[in-house]
């Protein structure tokens, strides 16, 4: 009888592995159906030494010294502030769009009124949605929201989703920021840096210990007839745990296309969005986040597409109100198992970053520390 059985070896299930055996000297199993540990997070060194994140580019950010403190035990970091270019009427803006973008489209003059006129609407340093900078009564700034919107947003968007934003759920869209500063950088959190060995060499450090076992090329499936076990954490699919028995919930996916060039930079920005042209939203240069040296470069380009089970990856849950009340009924099956916890991206059917996704795997440890699960 296993103590603990972990089904998905991403981030969720490996903090939580992590975290059971060091904390509590208990036994974990933790099995994933893929070849791979990392889940989402997975990277690799290529045969140029340049590090390519599988899933598409991730840069850890996060505001808690807690959870810096923790994975900073795993690995050394390379610092790294995150900006993104997008390309509008063929000119790279820093985006998110701001007061730089600002000048970067427009005539000198027309921006500086726009800049004046938003700093006092707004307030400098502001973060305004742009579905809340549409609503302005002011005619320039009529003029610059409708112009946002139409050339930085609602392609990025269809494309993404393939709906238009207002059929889209308010908590996907109405984050969208317009930046009233000078802050190129994409996030602002106080940590930001890449694992200076990847993803993958950190949650391998994290695996090492003498109480975790890890089972690649195990699904679930493969595995529950015949596995005994006291407790189970799930970062599967919660929908598919229950063999659908409420429909499916819904996902977006990504066919992530990659190639490597024989150059030494391909773009001005580790990432640069193309929300008006091609079916790509965007190209991401790898060699950037580490600063990798090589006279070659690997790019990959993300086309958007539908989610099919066994086909592609559950990558962004699609959330309104009658996917929000099926996956409420999957709460409900789920609380009539004690032993079963559902945690991670795919558990809690929301976009997770990893900051979050350490903080829900944080919760549950704490609520298994004091007695909560069986
Ligand atoms: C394109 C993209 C870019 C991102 N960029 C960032 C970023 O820049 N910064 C950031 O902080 N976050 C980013 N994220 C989010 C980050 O990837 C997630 O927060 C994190 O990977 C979630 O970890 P998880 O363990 O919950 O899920 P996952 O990583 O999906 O892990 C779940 C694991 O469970 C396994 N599994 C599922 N079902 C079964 C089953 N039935 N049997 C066995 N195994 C199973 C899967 O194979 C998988 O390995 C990004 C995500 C995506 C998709």
């Amino acid at each position: 009888m296993i103590k603990n059985l972990i089904v998905g070896c991403g981030l969720s299930g490996i903090v939580l592995a992590n975290r059971i055996a060091n904390e509590l000297n208990e036994a974990v199993l933790i099995i994933d159906s893929k070849n791979h540990i990392a889940g989402t997070c997975y990277d690799f060194k290529d045969e140029n030494g340049i590090t390519v994140h599988q899933y598409g580019p991730h840069i850890f950010r996060t505001n808690s010294k807690e959870i810096w403190d923790y994975l900073s035990q795993y690995t050394q970091w390379r610092p790294f502030m995150h900006n993104v270019l997008g390309i509008i009427d063929g000119i790279e803006v820093p985006i998110p769009f701001n007061l730089n973008s600002l000048y970067k489209a427009f005539p000198p003059k027309l921006a500086e009124r726009l800049e004046i006129k938003l700093i006092d609407e707004f307030g400098y340093n502001k973060k305004v949605p742009i579905l809340e900078l549409r609503n302005t009564q002011d005619k320039e700034l009529n003029f610059l929201a409708e112009y946002i919107y139409r050339k930085v947003f609602l392609g990025y968007t269809v494309k993404q989703w393939d709906a238009t934003p207002e059929q889209l759920d308010a908590s996907v869209t109405g984050s969208v920021p317009v930046s009233i500063s000078r802050d190129d950088r994409y996030f602002q959190e106080k940590y930001q840096a890449i694992p200076k060995e990847g993803y993958t060499r950190m949650f391998e450090n994290m695996l090492n210990h003498p109480l975790i076992e890890c089972r690649l090329n195990a699904s679930w499936q493969s595995v529950r007839e015949t596995i005994q076990y006291e407790r189970l954490f799930f970062t599967g699919a919660i929908d598919e745990f229950f063999d659908y028995r409420y429909g499916e919930l819904p996902y977006r996916s990504l066919d992530i296309r990659f190639e490597t060039l024989e150059m030494e930079k391909y773009q001005n920005a580790p990432v640069v969005n193309y929300p008006e042209n091609y079916d790509f939203t965007r190209i991401t240069e790898y060699k950037y986040f580490l600063n990798e040296k090589s006279d070659k470069t690997v790019l990959s380009y993300e086309y958007p597409e539908a989610f099919a089970a066994g086909r592609n990856e559950r990558i962004y849950p699609i959330l309104n109100e009658g996917t929000q009340s099926r996956y409420n009924q999957y709460l409900e099956e789920a609380k009539k198992l004690p032993h079963v916890v559902f945690l991670g991206r795919l558990g809690a059917y929301r976009y997770y970053d990893m900051n979050r996704t350490i903080a829900g795997a944080f919760e549950t440890f704490e609520k298994l520390t004091y007695g909560r699960y069986k």
